[in-house]
């Protein structure tokens, strides 16, 4: 049996019950393996597999707070802190019924990956708890932040662990976490990221991940020498990835035509409204299907996700396998070109394996949704240095960034030998450099 498979193996019965972190590893180590073969000895020796699929540190914890009428609830939290051998723990907090230790595993997992890609010097974590902020008052969010916060402080820091947004968790919730940090600790100083801009933020944070998933489609595309104009786009989710990537595709010239939630999708044949979306969700923090009160011609699909409509651009941007090897089917039988990942791992392995049989171009969440910590790595530059750069600023290293991790990404699966291959692109190029660093650093 290989390195590779024996220590999948290990994964699978070691850590039952997770099956979100076994897909997400079995994604890496089957794309790995040409890399690993090569440095087989080197990389047993050190056992480097071994070590790199165990996190350094898991933190759970209870979390109780004080609802509206008076009722004690009590939530689970956790932090998983999965390898800082390139840089302090980096990644974000995800507040959603779903979150339990397999699912963020899987998502700490893909962080190790995603932030060495991007260059900066940032390792992989994941936190988060099983509280749904959804049909909470904002003091009964408030509460339970500061209760989350109030075990969580103890281990993390600007130079140690830095956590930020993801599901649930927007600039309202990034602002408690943050003055509970402040006011348990005495220290103003960049410990989470997606800040509001008054205290800390970056320009460009909130639009990071959706811009940066659009300016990853224009790169491949211009590749195969095509672009962004013209093409008909599919958007799931309506949430803060969702919502800039839709706005980027429309200012580059696409038509956006689907957004959902988890209740159902809207379909606008003459392109969706960004702006009636944002007020919907956020101002409002209302139901995607509340865009057909406002754009009567829209309709609103029940119960549905948005894979059966004909579409050039598929752009997952809600959450894991949220696209299956049936729908990926369905994908392709109308004619889609590119499919750009803006939530984590939203295809399945069978729907990869569709894409990538049809000649779809394919590019994984860890690549194409890796704006969004890069520019929380920006932030955390800007706050050491006690500066602000403008949005230009911002937007124009960002864009720079997704240039050169497609860069990465291609030239890596051409050196591996498929060119097209940019899922074994995207995990060799990571995995190469914290690797590197952890037979470096010795066994530990
Ligand atoms: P938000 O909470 O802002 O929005 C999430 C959206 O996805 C909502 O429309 C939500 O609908 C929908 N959704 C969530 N869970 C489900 C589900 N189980 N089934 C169907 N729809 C669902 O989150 P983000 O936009 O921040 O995150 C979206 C994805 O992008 C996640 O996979 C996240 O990990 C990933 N990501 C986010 C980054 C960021 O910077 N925010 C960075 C990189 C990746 P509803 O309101 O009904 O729950």
């Amino acid at each position: 049996m290989s390195y590779v498979s024996e220590v999948f193996e290990k994964v699978v019965r070691e850590n039952p019950n997770e099956p979100e972190f076994h897909q997400a590893v079995k994604e890496v180590f089957t794309t790995i393996e040409p890399a690993v073969i090569k440095n087989e000895k080197l990389y047993k020796d050190a056992g480097l597999l071994e070590r790199i699929v165990e996190p350094e540190r898991i933190i759970s914890f209870r979390v109780p707070w004080v609802d509206d009428k008076g009722q004690v609830q009590v939530n689970k939290g956790y932090r998983i802190q999965f390898n800082s051998a390139i840089g302090p723990y980096k990644g974000g907090i995800r507040l959603h019924p779903s979150v339990n230790q397999g699912i963020l595993k899987f998502l700490g997992f893909e962080q190790i990956f995603k932030n060495s890609l991007t260059g900066l010097p940032m390792g992989g974590a994941k936190g988060g708890s099983n509280f749904d902020p959804k049909g909470k008052s904002d003091n009964e969010v408030m509460r339970f932040c500061q209760s989350f916060m109030s075990e969580l402080y103890k281990y993390i820091g600007k130079d140690t662990d830095v956590p930020a947004g993801d599901i649930g968790t927007g600039a309202r919730e990034i602002g408690y976490f943050f003055g509970q940090y402040k006011k348990l600790t005495g220290l103003y100083e960049g410990v989470l990221t997606g800040k509001g801009l008054t205290y800390g933020g970056s320009l460009t944070r909130t639009e990071a991940t959706g811009f940066g998933v659009v300016y990853m489609a224009d790169e491949m595309l211009k590749d195969a020498h095509d672009g962004i104009e013209g093409k008909v786009v599919a958007i799931s989710g309506s949430g803060n990835v969702a919502i800039y990537c839709a706005k980027k595709f429309e200012e580059l010239g696409a038509k956006v035509i689907t957004m959902s939630d988890s209740n159902g999708y809207i379909y606008d044949g003459n392109g969706i409204n960004v702006d009636v979306v944002k007020e919907i969700k956020e101002v409002r923090r209302g139901r995607i299907k509340e865009y057909v009160d406002t754009v009567k011609s829209a309709k609103y699909v029940e119960g549905k996700r948005p894979w059966g409509e004909k579409v050039d651009i598929a752009a997952p941007c809600a959450t894991q396998n949220e696209v299956s090897g049936e729908e990926a089917k369905t994908l392709v039988s109308n004619g889609v070109k590119l499919v750009v990942e803006g939530a984590n791992m939203p295809l399945t392995l069978e729907a990869i394996k569709v894409m990538q049989d049809n000649k779809v171009l394919y590019m994984p969440g860890k690549a194409a949704n890796a704006g969004g910590v890069s520019v929380s790595g920006l932030e955390m530059s800007q706050n050491s240095i006690r500066l602000s750069w403008t949005f230009e600023e911002v937007d124009e290293r960002l864009k720079g960034i997704m240039k050169n991790i497609y860069k990465q990404v291609t030239e890596t699966a051409s050196e591996y030998g498929n060119k097209d291959d940019f899922v074994m692109g995207a995990n060799i190029a990571g995995f190469k450099k914290v690797a590197t660093a952890m037979l470096a650093q010795g066994i530990c």
